[in-house]
């Protein structure tokens, strides 16, 4: 990031958004305004080289048809990754990509700078520039989906930590020798109250209540994800209730433990959890408020994130915006 050259913001920049799935890449204001989007399968089973070649392609259609100019680019890609060197280092999502020179590629192909940061932090910094922690200098950002990443905006500027790997919130421990977590830990709150995990908790929940709406709700017990624990939820199932219940007390316990460490203003939730809508904000705020100290929980607000569809393209927008505010402050 150092090696940017020193300017003035930039006005528009080129965003990329390199998922599991689908490859997103926009075309974006320093407003956060999308002027333009494209997307395409990922199909990461053909490997880096097939998927960048992808990447370049959909790049090169969106600047060939865009009326404004950029002058960089922002990616944001599933880690571990290291944005200094701009190196992909095998994330679960995209086998084979080892040490991959993502940004490197790009930036021969594209003729332009192209700064990386991992998805979670790409979300944050599109919160904090463009959405719900929008005023504010302090902001926890959490997303809780398939997995549970985070991201640290601390004195109005991402922190990344020693090695670019700040923020695993998902990862504090809520429960001591609790349930093994795909990091290698024990007790992490991904392992409990990530989407993958609230739904297979759903599953042991329905084996041992088969005649509970939760079981009932789906054709069979594979079948059952954190929607139809919502769905059951909804209709006032008690298994479903006492499920709910507890994520939220692991949640509660998670979220505490991050104010008590970073004191901020504003702590925002996305991803696919926020579905839940009244069922997770309401109790959870008040089960945070219950066990942080007054001191730090006094005034901190927890919010929904304001983006979802669009988070990857706008975050990568925010990588290179506040990567250009960096170096020019
Ligand atoms: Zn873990």
């Amino acid at each position: 990031m150092t090696t940017l050259p020193l300017e003035a913001p930039t006005r528009h920049v080129l965003a990329i958004d390199i998922g599991g799935t689908k490859l997103a890449a926009g075309i974006v204001s320093a407003t956060g305004e999308l002027l333009d989007t494209a997307r395409t399968p990922t199909h990461a089973e053909q490997g880096p080289d097939r998927v960048v070649e992808r990447v370049i392609d959909l790049c090169r259609t969106l600047l060939r048809r865009s009326p404004v100019t950029v002058d960089r680019a922002g990616v944001g890609c599933g880690g571990p990754l290291d944005t200094r060197r701009g190196l992909i280092q095998n994330p679960p999502n995209l086998p084979g990509w080892i040490d991959y020179p993502l940004v490197g590629q790009l930036r021969g192909a594209l003729d332009l700078p192209v700064v990386l940061d991992n998805d979670a932090n790409a979300a944050a910094l599109a919160e904090f520039h463009f959405g719900a922690g929008r005023g504010t200098r302090h902001m926890l950002y959490l997303t809780i989906s398939t997995g549970i990443g985070g991201g640290l905006i601390l004195n109005g500027q991402l922190y990344r930590g020693k090695r670019g790997n700040a923020g695993e919130l998902g990862h504090i421990q809520v429960q001591a020798g609790g349930l093994p977590c795909n990091c290698g830990g024990q007790g992490c709150l991904e392992a409990y109250a990530s989407g993958t995990n609230i739904a297979r908790r759903a599953r042991e929940a329905a084996a041992q209540h088969p005649q509970s709406l939760l079981a009932r709700s789906a054709p069979r017990p594979e079948a059952i994800t954190a929607q139809t624990v919502l769905t059951a939820l909804d209709a006032g199932d008690p298994v479903a209730r006492a499920l709910w219940n507890d994520t939220l007390d692991l949640l509660a316990a998670g979220v505490a433990s991050s104010i008590h460490a970073f004191d901020p203003e504003r702590v925002v939730i996305g991803g696919g959890i926020t579905n839940f809508g009244d069922h997770l904000f309401v109790p959870l705020r008040e089960r945070v408020a219950a066990r942080t100290m007054p001191a730090l929980s006094d005034g901190v607000e927890i919010r929904p994130a304001a983006f979802a569809q669009n988070v990857g393209v706008l975050g990568a927008a925010a990588v290179a915006l506040s990567a250009a505010l960096e170096v020019s402050s």
